[in-house]
């Protein structure tokens, strides 16, 4: 059979195999709808309740600060426009980073066109923003600071912590996206002063339509969605209770084998991390080399272009990224890599390698074999490449 390997975890990850075994029942016999009362409708109450404190327990929060919702983009659209209205007597201004997903810069976006004052801050070349620039930025109407927990491009681990103490001494609500963090590393909200935190299912072998929204006690949010009273009169619409249940026992999973799945990514980073410099030359590590997601590897390749690489490694069986799965499709540069500095040219050449828990060594091995042909093959094609040769002779 000929050999598949998926490294695109950051966009999806295949659902474990005990988070669809949990969810079965909850299509099946347990259907009721959890605001009836008879006892199969109750039945799903519990087992709402129950997801609740699974994903309460990853991060350290209290149950009651936990509400579900479709997935990672409504809980960024939840937590900003909601942030923008509810604090709107207080002030518009909101500060933000270059490097967001487009679930977040997309929203400030919008929130520009009526009336709120967004500043994106800058990052390095590794893609970390600096924290003078983040307290230089703030003024009085500031009412929101949005930072992603870790970027889903390059991975780059933003220094979280320390944000919290300057938007908790500032009394400034501070909410991160944790989508990528989330079953990487351990993220405490109370320990990083983190008042609202954005996570999605189907990133830590969860299912798809399912995420959730951390809201401290004592943040003002308003409902987002009206209708019914579900999730205390905060987010209307029947629950996704097989989605609820599925994302509550991949919650438990990745707690449960967090510290050995870090162990094998790190091992299996390390190799491909290596492996690529050494086998494949004019390459250049995109993202922070130390404070980098445990999964994380990209790398530019100089006189090719990523969507090339990737099309002739999936001929190859291999699944890779070349800029997140939302904006492959376009063909502007990832705002990630033009953020971090890298002129367009390089930009355009890079390729995002993210390993799961299925991912093997001889993954990695496999790979190490056919990138280095691939790479030589697209660059042999490369007026750019010929020209660059002949300078160098
Ligand atoms: N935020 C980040 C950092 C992501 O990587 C993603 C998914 O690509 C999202 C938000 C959107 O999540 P969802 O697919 O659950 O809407």
């Amino acid at each position: 059979m000929e050999k598949r390997v998926y490294f695109d975890n950051a966009a999806t990850t295949p659902t474990h195999p005990e988070v669809l075994e949990a969810m079965i029942p909850y299509f099946t016999q347990n259907f009721g709808n959890p605001s009836s009362v008879y006892e199969i409708a109750q039945v799903n109450k519990n087992a709402i309740d129950e997801a609740r404190g699974q994903v309460a327990k990853l991060i350290n929060a209290d149950t009651s600060e936990i509400f579900f919702t479709s997935g990672a983009t409504e809980a960024d659209n939840w937590a900003i426009k909601g942030i923008a209205e509810s604090y709107k007597n207080k002030g518009n201004h909101i500060i933000t980073t270059m490097v967001e997903h487009h679930a977040v810069l997309h929203t400030c976006q919008y929130l520009e066109k009526n009336g709120y004052e967004v500043t994106y801050l800058p990052v390095d070349e590794y893609g970390m923003i600096n924290l003078d620039d983040l307290k230089n930025a703030i003024k009085e109407t500031t009412i929101l600071v949005t930072v992603m927990f870790a970027n889903n491009e390059i991975g780059t681990i933003q220094p979280i912590k320390e944000i919290g103490q300057i938007t908790r001494e500032k009394g400034i609500v501070f909410h991160t996206d944790a989508v990528q963090a989330i079953g990487q590393i351990p993220v405490d909200v109370q320990d990083c002063n983190i008042d609202m935190l954005s996570l999605t299912g189907h990133k830590l072998n969860g299912p798809k339509g399912i995420g959730a929204l951390y809201v401290k006690k004592g943040i003002r949010l308003k409902a987002y969605i009206h209708g019914g009273a579900q999730e205390r009169r905060r987010r209307a619409g029947t629950e996704n209770v097989p989605g609820i249940v599925g994302l509550g026992k991949a919650v438990e999973i990745a707690l449960n084998n967090m510290e050995e799945k870090t162990k094998k990514m790190l091992m299996l980073r390390k190799r491909l991390i290596e492996g690529i410099k050494e086998k494949v030359p004019y390459c250049k590590l995109n993202g922070h080399p130390i404070d980098r997601l445990p999964n994380n590897v990209n790398y530019s390749f100089r006189f090719i272009e990523g969507e090339s690489l990737l099309i002739m490694l999936d001929m190859k069986g291999v699944s890779g990224s070349s800029g997140s799965a939302c904006t492959s499709g376009s063909l502007d540069p990832s705002h990630v890599l033009l953020g971090i500095g890298l002129p367009h040219e390089i930009a355009h050449g890079s390729l995002r390698m993210t390993l799961g828990i299925d991912n093997t060594e001889e993954d990695v091995d496999y790979l190490l074999e056919v990138l280095p042909e691939i790479v030589q093959r697209l660059r042999d094609m490369s007026p750019l490449y010929e020209d660059f040769i002949k300078e160098s002779k």
